[in-house]
């Protein structure tokens, strides 16, 4: 263990630009449960009912009693470690963007700066009907459904599955892992398409591909050079401290 943290110390300062791919994984130390973990809020609501777009559209208030509990428990979640532990290396230079395919915000709320959400964001609702973008609030979510002046619905700004990704996030996310010389893969089981295909193109582009997760994914033999195996906000902080002692 000891010495694959020293070569990915060793690569991360080696390698620039470096990129972190992140998955429900890396929230899960702060109490968020993984999408296929158990005891999570997908264990009490089937996906399928209740996080496609067309659930959403054909009863918005049925989806939304889903997400006003998901926005509690994102909003009361804190950054652990490992979302403090990237945002100190993009202060450091050593990492040039987190593409993110969690909602929670908690690397912004850790002091990340260049994060690229792939599937949203738990900050912001739409309005429906004239498009107004609302901050989220503890009080508008109270409502079930949350309306609008307009007497428009608010849906949130997450992609539902069988919604297409928000176009900008999208290319700037296929043109860090191409141009990376790096791609962290950190908590992600990595199924989830277009996210699944970042590692895949970073890799055809030469980049070295370094997962950590407690469990292998389809990546580890394939792609990825080396896996670390262990819980983000362990590793994460020891490679952090491992660089530091490298620089001058
Ligand atoms: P997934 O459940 O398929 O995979 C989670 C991965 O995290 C697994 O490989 C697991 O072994 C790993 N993991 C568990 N604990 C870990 C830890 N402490 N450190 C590092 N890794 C750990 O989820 P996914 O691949 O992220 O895809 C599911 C989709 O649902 C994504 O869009 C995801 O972001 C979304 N989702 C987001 C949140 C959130 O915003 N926090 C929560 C649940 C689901």
């Amino acid at each position: 263990m000891e010495n694959l943290i020293k070569r990915t110390a060793a690569i991360i300062k080696g390698y620039p630009p470096v990129v972190a791919l992140t998955g429900s994984g890396i929230s899960a130390e702060s109490g968020i449960a993984t999408f296929r973990g158990k005891g999570g809020i997908w264990s009490t609501y089937n996906p399928e009912e209740y996080a496609t777009i067309d659930a959403f559209m054909q009863n918005p208030a049925r989806v939304w009693k889903m997400l006003k509990e998901l926005a509690h428990i994102t909003m009361e979640a804190q950054p652990n470690p490992a979302h403090t532990a990237l945002a100190e290396l993009e202060a450091m230079g050593h990492l040039s963007a987190v593409i993110t395919q969690n909602i929670d915000s908690l690397h912004q709320r850790a002091g990340s700066k260049q994060v690229i959400e792939l599937h949203g964001n738990n900050r912001w609702l739409i309005c429906l009907k004239c498009s107004k973008r609302h901050r989220v609030s503890q009080s508008l979510i109270e409502e079930i459904p949350p309306l609008c002046q307009c007497g428009g619905i608010l849906r949130p700004e997450v992609v539902f599955f069988h919604e297409s990704l928000p176009h900008d996030a999208y290319q700037q996310a296929v043109e860090k892992s191409q141009q990376c010389g790096c791609m962290l893969v950190i908590g992600s089981s990595v199924q989830i398409f277009p996210a699944s295909l970042m590692p895949i193109l970073a890799r055809q582009h030469d980049a070295i591909i370094i997962e950590i997760n407690p469990e292998e994914s389809h990546l580890t033999s394939e792609v990825s050079d080396i896996f670390i195996e262990g819980k983000a906000g362990d590793i994460l902080p020891r490679i952090v401290e491992e660089i530091k002692r490298l620089s001058p």
